[in-house]
């Protein structure tokens, strides 16, 4: 089917079975999700037989998808951490008996999960880190300290890395391992940011017990360049964007009291297409990534054109509203956006580390 069939059917499906009304209904929201996984539109890369729709292999269709869902805001597949990296990490990784447990309550949110990678003195390093996981008969007992752990006040479980091989100091000694947090060996201590918000923490596992291993003991670094390889195109995505330069259109748009808007300035003007030249160059960057015929460089640079990106929309919606002298909440929410730009320059690796590998591995200078 080409694009403009399958855009007409996607349309129909959705005019028939979506209200926008119904976006910030739970209930509802489950209920579209999976019907719409029932009509093949949402979870194509995951088997029927975990939840999925079992389409592998048309990732353009499920952009020109994504594309139309987006345009009505109905709920496409959820990009947070637990569908967009462990999922895809499981079947990649993991055994057929954890896929079966874990895939299914994952995509329909049942189970939470949050990332346990960085230590108080292991970030970009990740290969010296000292969380420690001991075999003994029953399982693993792991004992350390994880720091920045986003959501780990409400995820029901954690995937992470523990050295399961005391001589070693690199990544060679890591491996990947499965916990349920509600249980007596961890601790969640909320960390306050900027924005007053505590979307993370710090986790202390104090003998905690899992028997989830993933992949092979010892193995546990290339399970994670999976799972971080999807976190990195999760945050460079192309449609996380596109919402955002929507929300700093309608903002410019805005009338003032007295009847004028900022997109009548020429120099707003000006910035505004510069910033949709990104984005469109994001999108399409975004279908060459999932066409598997963009070389070796574009895939290395989507999360640093994300941060770009996040931060020039969000830093030029508060200079118009500044302009404007208009506070209250479209403010808060832009600095919190704002805010949160910054941080995404760090999480899923540094800016600078970014900027590292694409010289490195993607141009071929020394790193
Ligand atoms: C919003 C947010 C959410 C996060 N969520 C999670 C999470 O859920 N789970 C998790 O495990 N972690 C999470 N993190 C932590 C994040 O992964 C680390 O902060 C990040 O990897 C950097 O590590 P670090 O803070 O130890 O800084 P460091 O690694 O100590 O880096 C300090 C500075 O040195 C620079 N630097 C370091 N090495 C190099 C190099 N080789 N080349 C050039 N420059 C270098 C860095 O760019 C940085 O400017 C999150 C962080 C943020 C900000």
């Amino acid at each position: 089917m080409d694009d403009e069939a399958l855009r007409a059917r996607v349309r129909a499906f959705l005019a028939a079975h979506w209200s926008a009304e119904d976006r910030h209904d739970p209930v509802a929201v489950r209920r579209f999700r999976a019907l719409a996984t029932e009509h093949g539109y949402l979870f194509g890369w995951v088997p029927r037989e975990l939840g999925g729709s079992g389409t592998p292999g048309q990732p353009l269709a499920a952009r020109v998808i994504a594309e139309e869902f987006a345009a009505v805001r109905a709920p496409g597949e959820p990009d947070g951490m637990s569908v967009a990296m462990l999922v895809p990490t499981l079947l990649e990784w993991g055994s057929d008996e954890q896929r079966r447990r874990f895939v299914p309550p994952t995509l329909t949110g049942e189970l939470t999960w949050c990332q346990g990678y960085s230590e108080p003195t292991a970030g970009s390093d990740l290969g010296s880190l000292r969380t420690t996981a001991h075999a003994d008969g029953a399982g693993w007992e792991i004992t350390g300290t994880k720091i920045w752990t986003s959501g780990a006040t409400e995820a029901s479980h954690m995937f992470l890395l523990a050295r399961t091989e005391p001589d070693t100091t690199d990544r060679s000694g890591l491996s990947y391992f499965l916990l349920t947090m509600a249980q007596p060996g961890v601790l969640v201590r909320p960390l306050r940011q900027l924005t007053g918000q505590a979307g993370f923490a710090e986790v202390t596992l104090a003998g905690a017990r899992t028997t989830e291993l993933v992949g092979e003991r010892g193995r546990g670094w290339e399970v994670s360049r999976s799972t971080l390889r999807h976190e990195r195109s999760m945050v460079g995505g192309p449609a996380r964007h596109e919402r955002l330069f929507a929300a700093l259109l309608r903002l410019a748009s805005t009338p003032r009291p007295d009847g004028t808007t900022a997109l009548a300035d020429p120099l707003v003007r000006d910035e505004l297409v510069g910033l949709h030249a990104l984005v469109e160059q994001q999108r399409l960057a975004g279908r060459l990534r999932d066409s598997g015929d963009s070389g070796n460089l574009l895939p290395l640079t989507a999360k640093l054109a994300g941060t770009v990106i996040a931060e020039r929309v969000s830093a030029l919606a508060l200079r118009l509203l500044d302009t404007d002298v208009l506070h209250g909440p479209d403010r808060t929410r832009w600095l919190h956006q704002w805010l949160g730009s910054l941080g995404i320059a760090i999480a899923a690796g540094t800016s600078n580390v970014q900027r590292d590998i694409i010289a490195a591995r993607g141009l071929g200078l020394p790193s």
